[in-house]
């Protein structure tokens, strides 16, 4: 089958590999009909993830058909059309009972890597690099799914791939995110970034009853896609965004402020480097960071919210304004299984259509022009989408 794969740092290719096959009696196979690139695959294809190996399939945004299941599989059934969700997660640990699927302690059989370099694992997670399993992902035809009943969401009839697809990761991340504001009525929410994840974060604040949501950007579709939203915007590269904050809530700051910025160096004329030597993600810039300004602007008792990926370790956090305004920070990979009810609930309800935040479509063979179109934002790019077989 052809799959994208890492060829090195800003380096990938469509090649040939072997078909996926079942190798545990919970694996499903499926044939992938939209696939999409995440900020989150940035953060490999900029090279900060130091366990990517040459020839690894990338891609944890997947869905399609189920065409193979193995003989322990019972809910899922060949033939179902499903979404697959980003983390792995097996059902029945501490975590998974608790909801917490990306904090499931059996599907990182290479835990002992992430603990070394992050100080603790997540669960597996598709398309991301040997220390978080070293899955084959789903930027390919096909995809092996272990644990599939545990997984999958099966599709109702009626719904489109691109209505959907965002099931699989962006849309609970935005909606998660905005849970872990803990918005109340009247409350102002502050978000660092207007790319896919701020725009499914910006709506979900909205839907959690936010009173008013404040984006904050440099790119001008985003912030328009923000507007469009419904958000109120800033454009830091005009304003001072600790400033204008503080004018737009009257002195007092955001009941919440949320970074879905991560450590974002691509595009930005900034350098970002794993530094091997101290097991550490480098951001030099001489812009304030996203986190470090959402600290510092956030109201005293406000809660901060952290989608915005982060590995290794990363200074100048401002604890002293953290501690002394008693702050709330929530964050985490998404546990993106326990929001497929109540997400898909949302759109087929016509609450919100997630095919909104797609630009670009694209084939699978063109990859490589979708990644540098993503990482560079050129061509109003906010989300490429990949289609295999066309
Ligand atoms: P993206 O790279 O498309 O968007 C990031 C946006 O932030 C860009 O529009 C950029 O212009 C803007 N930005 C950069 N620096 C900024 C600053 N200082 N202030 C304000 N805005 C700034 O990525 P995305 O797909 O939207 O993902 C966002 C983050 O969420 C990434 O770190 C990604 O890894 C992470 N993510 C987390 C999860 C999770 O489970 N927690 C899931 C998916 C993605
Ligand atoms: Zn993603």
């Amino acid at each position: 089958m052809k799959a994208v794969c890492w060829q090195g740092a800003n380096k990938v290719g469509v090649d040939t590999v072997p078909d996926p096959k079942i190798i545990n009696p919970r694996d499903a196979v499926i044939k992938i009909t939209s696939t999409a690139i995440c900020g989150s695959d940035l953060h490999l294809y900029d090279g900060f993830i130091p366990t990517m190996e040459q020839g690894d399939i990338l891609g944890h945004e997947f869905m399609g058909e189920v065409v193979e299941v193995g003989s322990e599989v019972k809910r899922i059934k060949v033939g179902d059309r499903v979404v697959n969700p980003f983390p792995i997660a097996c059902g029945h640990c501490f975590f998974c009972k608790q909801s917490l699927t990306s904090l499931c302690d059996n599907t990182n059989p290479n835990a002992f890597m992430a603990e070394a370099i992050m100080g603790h694992s997540p669960s597996g997670i598709f398309g991301y690099s040997h220390m978080l399993g070293g899955y084959a992902g789903g930027q390919a035809e096909y995809a092996r799914v272990p644990h599939a009943d545990v997984g999958l969401c099966k599709i109702p009839n009626g719904l489109t791939d691109e209505q959907v697809l965002f099931l699989s990761d962006i849309f609970p991340t935005g909606y998660m995110a905005a849970e872990n504001c803990d918005i109340r009525p009247g409350h102002i929410v502050a978000i660092w970034g207007c790319g896919p994840v701020a725009q499914f974060a910006i709506r979900s604040a909205f839907l959690l009853g936010a009173e008013r949501v404040i984006a904050i950007d440099r790119v001008p579709e985003r912030l328009q896609m923000a507007k469009d939203g419904g958000a109120e915007v800033l454009d830091f590269e005009q304003v001072d965004v600790g400033e204008a904050l503080k004018e737009m809530t009257g002195g007092r700051g955001p009941d919440a402020v949320m970074d879905a910025v991560g450590m974002e160096a691509h595009g930005m004329g900034l350098e970002g480097l794993y530094d091997k030597a101290k097991q550490a993600v480098r951001l030099e810039t001489d812009r304030p960071p996203a986190l470090r300004q959402a600290i510092l602007a956030c109201r005293k008792g406000g809660t901060v919210s952290v989608p915005g990926v982060y590995g290794g370790f990363v200074d100048k956090i401002p604890m002293g304004a953290f501690m002394n305004k008693a702050l709330t920070m929530k964050t985490g990979q998404t546990h993106v299984h326990r929001y497929f009810t109540p997400l898909l609930e949302h759109i087929q309800n016509g609450d919100i259509d997630p095919s909104f935040v797609i630009t670009h479509r694209l084939p699978l063979e063109q990859a490589p022009d979708g990644y540098e179109i993503f990482k560079h934002k050129k061509d109003h790019c906010i989300k490429v989408v990949l289609k295999p077989g066309q």
